[in-house]
């Protein structure tokens, strides 16, 4: 490694999607029942899942670590246990390990197989679902935050605990960049394992595209590094297999790309008519690949007395070329309807990215999603008109987004990676968000509406759903999120983890 730094987070304090639900200070959190995986093991309370271990246990992890043991009610646990989806605060571990090697992560693993404890592994804590929370013992690691950049092979390494914010510092320190996402509190690990969408997708593939190495400690407490000659099976899940199945990543390499200016765009209309939101879609489909964007949806009250909701579009994103060109691309889209913001700048490559960055504030939510194998039909927006004109504001915050993929993406053939979702044009992001002081009903209600416009939407959309927005009310997840390449990744599992130490509600299961 040519240099070696620890890098703090940083705070991008962007408007985020959370806010634009209205819930993002709801951080009560709701106790989740019935997501009791915890009960299949042994030691574990029918009641409450919390497994009882006593102070022998702990002193036999305690004596093994070199980094920190947090268990309950000790300083700093509050904070180190809270998830970012606050739906699942009520699922408390027994005990954090904040580890500070691959070496602790190995005892962790020996010490839950040999007491029989539930466990589960947190980087940035930004699973949709909640999967890395348990009632056992949860693998924080956080302190694996190192990185490095080596000038001649043009790669980083990244520690597994490392947030995006320290990876843009990283690479922003070098000019260089990979595919990434925008929300600067997501860890790299579990954006990397579940494939990793950014705008830089539709140029250079996916974030796990561009992996060349990896450090796992498997089940069995083995510290491997796998890439494409050694442990190429194990390399091949951790590029879309999504995190927390295989093991426990604690290092992560990657190609970069040197970077430069972009212009960046935001624009956002108030009331969009069909026409204006099928302008929109029709444009960016005929941008070239270095633009990338997302288009947000969001139903919003009518000002006209006794009128359906309306829906506020936002569309934002970045363009590798000048302001000039990009202007171009978006002309057909401004002339059909002046928007009622617009931002259209050329920055530095970082400074663009800060412009566009969010910050994942906790709140509680669910997302739905579908890839959509085809140019966006105009079927869909009808469904889109329909559904948003039945929201109701009582039911909380709700979303569309619509993310740009193809291109690059494309490019590699469905078994390539883990990744199988290899024909895309757009992927979808249906979400709620609400307040836990919400009435029972309202939130029901607000569950019922995101339903039934999720399976309006899934035949217009054809493709299988994105595993890094896990969704816990899926009953085909298996075929959804892995598709043809499910049978190599349960082997693999086998292979790995025999045993399904690395279990959770939608974990892919040994044969
Ligand atoms: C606000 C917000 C914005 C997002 N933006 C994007 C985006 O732009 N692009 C995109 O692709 N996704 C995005 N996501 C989804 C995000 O990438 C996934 O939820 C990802 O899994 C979160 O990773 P994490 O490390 O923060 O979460 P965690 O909850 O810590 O982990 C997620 C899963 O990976 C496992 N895991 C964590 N660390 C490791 C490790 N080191 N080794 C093995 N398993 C591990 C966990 O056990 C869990 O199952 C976003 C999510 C949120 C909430």
């Amino acid at each position: 490694m040519e240099t070696l730094q620890s890098t703090k987070a940083k705070n991008f304090l962007r408007l985020t999607r959370r806010s634009f639900l209205g819930v993002g200070a709801a951080f009560a959190g709701e106790a989740l029942s019935g997501r009791a995986f915890s009960a299949s093991f042994g030691t574990a309370k029918a009641a409450t899942g919390v497994p009882e271990i006593s102070p022998h246990t702990w002193k036999k992890l305690k004596n093994n670590l070199s980094g920190q043991l947090v268990r309950y009610g000790q300083f700093g646990y509050t904070r180190l246990s809270a998830p970012n989806n606050a739906r699942y605060r009520g699922i408390k571990p027994a005990g954090i390990a904040v580890c500070a090697n691959a070496d602790d992560v190995a005892a962790c693993l020996q010490w839950c197989r040999q007491e029989n404890i539930p466990l589960a592994t947190r980087s940035g804590g930004h699973s949709y679902a909640g999967y890395s929370c348990t009632h056992g013992l949860l693998i924080n690691l956080s302190s694996l935050d190192a990185w490095s950049y080596d000038e001649t092979s043009g790669r980083v390494t990244v520690g597994g605990g490392i947030l995006n914010s320290a990876v843009y510092t990283a690479l922003g320190s070098v000019d260089r960049s990979i595919t990434h996402g925008r929300c600067s509190t997501v860890g790299a690990a579990g954006f990397l394992l579940g494939g990793g969408i950014g705008f830089e997708m539709r140029a250079r593939g996916m974030g796990s595209d561009k992996l060349v190495s990896t450090e796992v400690v498997t089940a069995d407490g083995s510290i491997l590094t796998a890439n494409a000659s050694d442990y190429s099976d194990l390399f091949w899940a951790c590029r879309g297999g999504a995190g927390g199945n295989f093991g426990v990543n604690t290092e992560f390499t990657l190609e970069t790309f040197p970077v430069d200016r972009i212009a960046v765009f935001d624009l956002t209309w108030t009331g969009a008519s069909d026409e204006l939101i099928i302008s929109v879609i029709r444009a960016l489909e005929a941008a070239p690949n270095t633009l990338g964007s997302k288009v947000y949806m969001e139903p919003t009250t009518s000002t006209k007395f006794g009128s359906p909701p309306e829906i506020m579009l936002r569309i934002y994103g970045q363009y590798h070329g000048t302001k000039t060109e990009l202007m171009e691309i978006l002309s057909p889209m401004t002339a059909a309807a002046k928007p009622a913001s617009e931002t259209v700048e050329s920055l530095p490559y970082w400074e663009g990215q800060y412009f566009l960055a969010e910050d994942g504030t906790p709140a509680c939510y669910q997302s739905r999603s579908r890839f959509v194998n085809s140019s966006l039909p105009e079927s869909f927006i009808e469904e889109v008109r329909l559904w948003m004109s039945r929201w109701e504001k009582s039911q909380g915050g709700a979303y569309l987004s619509l993310f740009q993929t193809g291109g690059a993406i494309n490019d590699y053939a469905a078994d390539a990676t883990a990744f199988v979702h290899r024909s895309s044009q757009w992927l979808f992001d249906l979400g709620i968000g609400w307040d836990p002081s919400q009435s029972l009903q309202s939130k029901h209600r607000a569950h019922r509406w995101q339903n039934g416009f999720y399976a309006a939407l899934v035949p217009i959309a054809g493709g299988g759903a994105f595993q890094n927005f896990p969704d816990p009310s899926l009953t085909d997840w298996e075929d959804a999120y892995y598709g043809s390449n499910l049978p190599r990744l349960r082997t693999i599992k086998t292979k790995y983890d025999p045993g399904n130490l690395f279990r959770f509600h939608q974990s892919i299961r040994p044969l």
